[in-house]
């Protein structure tokens, strides 16, 4: 079988083998093995790399695949060469996989996670934008987009102020706000709502326009995150390492 795919991960085993995981168009995600792929002369040596987007062609006996040939289409490697970047890719590459292993193949998730990369190697976006675009975008794919409509009770569409449950994904303007539990619930300007609508419902081929103002990417970014480990009850360690080499 043919299928387009970027690997996420390679584990080494043996002397010259390995196995992939690779995120494909067709059957989601999926575990390849790899055999003599790490032999210097090996002809798939390059696709069998981390970050490398190819069309494969799989033996499949059973669900259990194994790699014929590859012919690269895009390969992530300069990332490799910025620690920041690099640790960035690792966090999105850990956030796929974790969702991915519970997701049918998903073409949006796809387009996401490669335009990501894509940005991210060229350089020229600030990578918290594009950390918080994945983040919220990634989540909002997957079902788990917040309800952004307006205040969830009085429906008012924008405020000077308005609260961001992360738990419930929900928006309450000050008047319906009440005295709830501040413990999941962050204070938004207009400005970071326009982000927020912006990242989660924007067509994705503009998707990547949004310029975040300098000094609204560390709130941004708060919010994303705490959104993204709060609906998926999950923290991960990528993200730890990412925040250790971030510079700025
Ligand atoms: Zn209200």
């Amino acid at each position: 079988m043919t299928l387009k795919g970027l690997v996420l991960r390679e584990r080494s085993y043996g002397e010259n083998d390995k196995f992939l995981d690779i995120l494909t168009d067709k059957a989601g995600l999926i575990e390849v093995s790899a055999k003599g792929v790490k032999k210097p002369n090996s002809k798939n040596a390059s696709v069998s790399q981390c970050f490398c987007y190819a069309e494969y062609c799989l033996n499949d006996s059973g669900g259990r695949y194994s790699l014929n040939s590859a012919e690269p289409i895009r390969m992530f490697y300069d990332l490799s060469r910025d620690i920041e970047r690099f640790a960035l890719a690792n966090y999105f590459a850990e956030m796929l996989l974790y969702i991915a292993t519970q997701e049918a193949p998903n073409n949006e998730v796809m387009r996401l996670a490669l335009n990501s990369l894509h940005f991210l190697s060229l350089g020229n976006r600030e990578p918290l934008a594009l950390k918080s675009i994945f983040e919220l975008r990634l989540l909002s794919e997957i079902g788990l987009i917040p309800n952004l409509i307006g205040c969830c009770e009085c429906l008012k569409y924008s405020a000077q102020q308005m609260q961001f449950d992360l738990k419930a994904g929900r928006l309450y303007c000050e008047d319906c706000f009440g005295s709830r539990d501040l413990h999941d619930v962050e204070v938004v300007d207009a400005r970071l709502l326009h982000y927020i609508r912006y990242i989660a419902l924007t067509d994705m081929k503009k998707l990547f326009n949004l310029i975040i103002q300098r000094e609204y990417l560390v709130p941004l970014n708060n919010i994303t995150e705490r959104y993204a480990e709060l609906q998926l009850d999950r923290r991960f360690s990528t993200l730890d390492f990412f925040k250790s080499v971030m510079i700025g």
